[in-house]
């Protein structure tokens, strides 16, 4: 009797497998130097929570590839690792303080990042957790976390080595400066929004004259930052300004009035206020001028002492004060809507001010080159191609990155502020002195390095990088970095700079960007969003499993196009399993009761239908592995889906079952219990548990065969055998198919009772000694007796009434009086005429009555003309189907 029970139930076997797997060691590669490996660095998820859908997405994609490439044989390395995710770790746990009224500066910052440690080890775990959950045949003795000592070394390595080259600097430059976090922030962490406010018309008074300038700003308040006004040189209506000044309206200071040829006429009046420190055009314009920056505001966005009055008022409350004091003045001219695009923090949507600010600053245009030519010269290959023209373009606007951030939490920059001389000591290692005067009077940097500097090192920082290690040598670079298309420049160019930097290679051979999981309303799940939208997979998991989850993300799936996953889609995946678990039910029950000897299940196909199958499979094996090189996984998984759901499962299980009833010799078990065996092995990648379970189960059955291996995730991926290809048997199976499915559409055609056998001739020419031998099959799954099978040639007009059908190969010939009880259906036909001659008078009437016609809307006459035409036809096929009978 077969162990496994009559139905599915994934949550029975999900956990078992995974650690089964986890306690065999199969995650953890073996360095074996004759074999090349295969590596995946996995996209670090961040320590701040729950991992959603799109975590789901890429767990099975980078499963799907680490699987099929173990079961290749390679040694397979998919690291598994967590970011500290400084900003959004900052942000989560100053609102937890917030709720129990105390901040960071409260508890001070060595008590602040050992909470966040604390938190981030349980979210550590809960991650882990999940991944597994998921499947993920990572190796978790390689995990990594990027705070780790190894990651962390490595991180002030490359950070000392860009500073002595010179590509790590210094600087006052404008950044993007969060008032809420407190940080500046890179350009890519800044979402631009577009906002509904007023461009507001301001007039400053000419010193030199009477009469006043008029300046267009969104923003009234930053005024006291104005270190001049500025036209365009060939703007004829200010030409006799340049070079005079205006005063400054409330705090009555002079600036000049400057020609600059950036500035647009037709923007505002065409006079521009120069705001260096808080503009990043302002600032280029300044710098052409010589201009001076004067700051106006503090870290959190209060006005500082150069806003005179208005020092220490948050920036909108003194936007709200100086509009009313100019209107007051009378130096408000006019206010109009206008929108325009504004910056906010990425991570708190607080809105980013430009601010002139003191911060380290990585100089990419040198690394930017190198990483350009990489792909250029195809070192390292873009998937999908249209990726790789937005990667140019980036690339080569580049421009210089950021790295310093005011947080307490990530790596501290290793740079030593000297308090005797000055300058700066960099270094891997905690100096005690100061290189250039000896004072041992050193402070560190108080700011910590952007998230991303840590994850461009990842691929490998992880494998020992600075040091010479044993998996440095083997596993670097990577095969393939498979990523959301959102991170290309935030992570995988930085990736590609760095790597090439620090190990001279490529860090990878092939990035492969998954599209984006859509909510329902087409909405991105992301991690500021988390809250909101992103569907937790425990509930997917919880109704359908985990196989179900993961086929259901790959279906439809291919590169950079992005996903919705509906309930549909789930359904359709979990019916899948459960096909695929009563089929192999049947066939362990089967194996149970012949018990067939070992040599009994040699693969001899000696008839069509099994030749035939055995050729669909290694086609579909051949099939999908070229789909797999490829990357095209939802199409390979379709593939297997077809076959297994329709050749194997409807066809093939059938027709066996037909000689298994029947006692027929040569019996087909070796063709079900290879064919299921071989399909499950194909599917493993896709869905691992439910196969490992059914394999495991059948293995029992086939250990006479010889031994075999211990998981299904260690046992070779099939491979092709091209002499199994049966071409002859593949169309004669193809005929018999069709003539089956044409039958059943007849029959379904002419209502007929499903126990009821009728009666077929089938006409074929080159086919006919092939379907000769499966008349028995077409007999059964049509229904059909007498079945005869004729030569063309011999084919005589029919004398009855009959349903000819011509097929491809073939013609068949169902006739009439076989399909229906002639008086029966004659009563019916008639019955059925009366009842439609019966509405077509009264329509018919109705269109006649003029006082119908002139009240009624014309589309409800046409609409009753349509359907009097419709009964009509349908009468007349009445009368045909009627004389046909008779
Ligand atoms: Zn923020
Ligand atoms: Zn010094």
């Amino acid at each position: 009797m077969s162990d496994i029970p009559k139905a599915y139930d994934p949550g029975k076997i999900e956990e078992k497998w995974y650690d089964f797997w986890l306690r065999q060691g199969y995650f953890t590669p073996r360095i074996d130097p004759d074999k090349k490996p295969f590596v995946i660095v996995m996209p670090l998820p961040n320590v701040t929570g729950d991992l959603h859908l799109g975590h789901a997405l890429f767990v099975t994609l980078q499963d799907i590839m680490t699987r099929w490439h173990r079961m290749m044989g390679e040694p397979t390395l998919w690291l598994p690792g967590t970011d500290h995710a400084g900003i959004s770790t900052h942000v989560v746990v100053e609102r937890q303080l917030a709720e129990q009224g105390r901040t960071k500066e409260s508890i001070g910052r060595e008590e602040f990042t050992k909470l966040i440690l604390s938190w981030a080890d349980k979210n550590r775990d809960d991650i882990r957790r999940q991944l597994q959950l998921l499947g993920a045949s990572c190796d978790w003795t390689r995990e990594r976390f990027t705070l780790d000592e190894e990651p962390s070394r490595a991180v002030r390595t490359a950070f000392v080595s860009l500073y002595n080259k010179g590509l790590i600097y210094r600087g006052e430059r404008m950044v993007n400066w969060c008032p809420r976090c407190q940080t500046a922030l890179s350009d890519l962490e800044v979402d631009h929004k577009d906002i509904i406010g007023h461009l507001y018309y301001i007039r400053y008074p000419i010193v030199e004259s009477k009469g006043f300038v008029t300046v267009a700003t969104t923003r009234p308040e930053t005024f006291f930052g104005d270190t001049a006004v500025a036209v365009n040189p060939e703007d004829e209506r200010y030409k006799n300004l340049i070079g005079k000044s205006v005063s400054l309206p409330i705090i009555d200071k002079a600036i000049p009035i400057i020609a600059d040829e950036a500035v647009d006429t037709s923007f505002g009046t065409g006079v521009l206020k120069i705001t260096p420190a808080h503009d990043p055009t302002d600032f280029e314009v300044a710098q052409r001028h010589n201009l001076p920056l004067v700051d106006i505001m503090n870290t959190d966005a209060t006005m500082n002492e150069n806003a005179g009055p208005y020092h220490g008022l948050e920036r909108f409350a003194c936007r709200d004060g100086v509009l009313a004091e100019l209107e007051d003045k009378k130096l408000l001219e006019k206010i109009e809507p206008y929108s325009h695009s504004v910056g906010h923090c990425g991570r708190c949507q607080t809105m980013i001010e430009p601010k002139v600010s003191l911060q380290w600053f990585v100089q990419t245009q040198p690394l930017a080159r190198a990483a350009i030519e990489a792909v250029k010269n195809a070192r390292v290959i873009i998937i999908p191609k249209r990726f790789v023209k937005v990667y140019f373009d980036w690339m080569k606007n580049i421009r210089d990155w950021c790295i310093s951030r005011q947080l307490w939490w990530g790596h501290r920059i290793p740079v030593w502020y000297c308090q005797d001389c000055g300058r700066v000591t960099a270094s891997v290692d905690e100096p005690t002195t100061c290189i250039h005067c000896s004072s041992k009077k050193l402070i560190q940097d108080p700011d910590v390095l952007d998230t991303w500097f840590s994850s461009a090192l990842w691929t490998h920082s992880t494998l020992g990088w600075p040091e010479d290690t044993a998996d440095l040598r083997y596993f670097y670079p990577s095969s393939v970095m498979e990523t959301g298309y959102d991170i290309l420049f935030f992570w995988v160019a930085r990736m590609i700079m760095m790597g090439l930097e620090n190990m001279g290679k490529v860090p990878f051979h092939t990035v492969y960007l998954h599209g984006l999981i859509r909510d329902k309303s087409g909405e991105k799940m992301s991690r500021s969003k988390l809250q909101v939208n992103a569907m937790n997979p425990a509930e997917p998991i919880n109704n359908y499993g985990v196989d179900a989850l993961r086929f259901a993300l790959i279906m439809g799936n291919s590169p950079g196009k992005d996903i919705n996953v509906g309930e549909s889609k789930l359904e359709s995946s979990r019916n899948f399993a459960n096909k695929l678990w009563n089929a192999t039910r049947f066939i362990l029950q089967s194996l149970d009761t012949e018990k067939p000897e070992a040599e009994a299940l040699e693969l001899q196909p000696q008839r069509i239908e099994d030749q035939w199958i055995n050729g669909q499979l290694n086609r579909l094996v051949k099939n999908v592995t070229e789909l797999l090189k490829e990357f095209q996984f939802g199409e390979a998984e379709q593939q297997i889906y077809d076959f297994v759901w329709s050749k194997f499962c409807d066809w093939y299980i059938e027709i066996a079952k037909i000689r298994i009833r029947s006692r027929l010799i040569p019996s087909p078990l070796p063709f079900l219990a290879n064919t299921l065996e071989v399909s499950l092995r194909l599917l493993h990648p896709f869905m691992p548990f439910v196969t490992e379970e059914l394999w495991q189960s059948l293995k029992q059955r086939l250990s006479d065969k010889g031994p075999m291996p211990a998981s299904i995730m260690i046992a070779p991926y099939p491979i092709a055998v091209d002499k199994a290809f049966a071409p002859e048997a593949e169309r004669v199976m193809d005929s018999v198919i069709e003539i089956i499915r044409s039958i059943r559409n007849v029959r379904a055609q002419y209502k007929v009772k499903p126990t009821r056998w009728i009666e077929a001739q089938v006409y074929a020419d080159e086919l006919l000694s092939g379907l000769n031998t499966q008349a028995n099959i077409i007999e059964t799954l049509a229904k059909v007796q007498p079945l005869t099978i004729f030569d063309r040639q011999e084919r005589e007009p029919s004398k009855d009434k009959a349903v000819v059908l011509v097929l491809k190969e073939a013609e068949v010939v169902v006739p009439l009086a076989g399909m229906v009880d002639r008086l029966a259906e004659e009563q019916r036909l008639v019955k059925e005429g009366e009842e439609i001659k019966g509405r077509i008078a009264q329509l018919e009437a109705r269109l006649h009555d003029n006082a119908f016609l002139s009240k009624a809307p014309s589309q409800v006459v046409e609409r009753e003309k349509q359907k009097l035409a419709m009964l009509e036809d349908k009468l007349k096929r009445l009368h045909q189907e009627l004389s046909q009978l008779s």
